[in-house]
């Protein structure tokens, strides 16, 4: 990936400082899409850049909104108008942390039909056709940890501010679990080890991300474990379904389960987790698992989705209890589960 033709052509792209350029993350944002999109923005925005936009295509968790730029980013499905209308007119877009249009959900027909550049920087499996420029590395921890890459390989990384170096920082934490899984790579301590050196206080962050629970989300959490939480002990298989009034009765908030399918997979001998939440129209499904269990496979053969091998996503719009009992037959048959992860 980024090697020097990539970086000419994307330096050509950037060459008009006047230009206006939209930076989009995927659908229910996470903290690596707004890290990375953040610290792009702000990168950016130091450089000179003037005509620069941030758009999620809906709302992200209050964790999130201590970054810095947060009160900058277009929340889509509340200004409709406007994000479409910038993605149409814009020159240059950047696609952070998704490689296939239809992750920018409801924003995808727009993002197709603009006549921008399109540079998509990404670190999950299989990346779609259809952009003009690909900076895809399934070996990275992260997006945060590529868009610190392409700040370096312009030739700007002495310059890269405090405030960047937080939103990269956060990035890499919550697609690592803070440092747990997806990083055995010397090169994204080497980069920690560079955001640390411009002040990233680690600790304080890690505080802003993951202690700041409302008394409710930690009700919600207890729940889940004690009363939801159901193990197929032979598939070794782990699984938590809430329905909208159990998330209604603990006051849901967006990212309130954001992170909840972790616990089931901190059983022993626990290989595969799944979180099913109830939305209006579908079902989301959430998986974790750990080894060769590849879960983007099942994500993208049963709930159209996917992700990376062992963290995928995906929907079901059959009802909560048929999206559980499908689950259910589809894990205990020995024979389609050793085939499908
Ligand atoms: P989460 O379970 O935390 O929502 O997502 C885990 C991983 O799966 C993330 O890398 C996320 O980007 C990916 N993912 C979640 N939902 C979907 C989906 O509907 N489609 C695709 N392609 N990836 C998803
Ligand atoms: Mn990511």
């Amino acid at each position: 990936m980024l090697n020097n033709t990539h970086i000419r052509k994307a330096a050509t792209y950037l060459a008009d400082k006047s230009q206006c350029i939209v930076i989009i993350m995927h659908t229910n944002p996470d903290g690596d899409a707004v890290g990375s999109s953040l610290g792009l923005y702000g990168y950016l925005l130091d450089e000179g850049w003037r005509n620069v936009h941030v758009i999620a295509p809906e709302a992200y968790a209050s964790f999130l909104h201590w970054m810095p730029r947060h009160e900058s980013v277009i929340i889509a499905d509340q200004h409709k108008d406007l994000s479409h209308s910038l993605i149409r007119d814009a020159a240059l877009i950047f696609c952070l942390d998704f490689n296939g249009f239809s992750r920018s959900g409801d924003l995808e027909k727009t993002l197709l039909e603009s006549g921008a550049a399109k540079i998509m920087v990404d670190h999950h499996p299989q990346p779609e056709d259809g952009f003009d420029l690909v900076f895809s590395e399934t070996a990275a921890s992260s997006t945060a940890e590529l868009i610190y890459e392409f700040i370096a390989a312009l030739g700007d990384e002495d310059r890269l501010s405090l405030q960047v170096a937080q939103c990269l920082y956060a990035g890499i934490i919550t697609d690592t679990g803070s440092f747990s899984y997806g990083c055995n790579n010397p090169r994204t301590y080497q980069i920690v080890a560079r955001l640390i050196e411009k002040g990233v206080d680690g600790a304080y962050i890690h505080r802003l991300i993951y202690s700041t629970y409302t008394l409710d989300r930690m009700r919600l959490l207890g729940y889940c474990l004690s009363e939801k939480l159901k193990v197929l002990e032979d598939a070794q298989a782990a699984y938590i379904s809430l329905s909208q009034e159990e998330l209604q009765h603990f006051n849901h908030q967006e990212g309130d389960t954001e992170g909840v399918v972790n616990y089931a997979m901190a059983i022993k001998n626990i290989h595969l987790a799944a979180l099913f939440t109830e939305k209006d129209d579908h079902v989301k499904a959430s998986f974790r698992s750990a080894g060769d269990v590849d879960v983007n496979k099942l994500a993208r053969a049963h709930y159209a989705g996917g992700g990376h091998k062992n963290a995928a996503g995906g929907k079901s719009f059959q009802s909560l209890r048929d999206t559980e009992q499908a689950f259910i037959a589809l894990i205990n048959n020995k024979e389609k589960r050793t085939k499908e992860l």
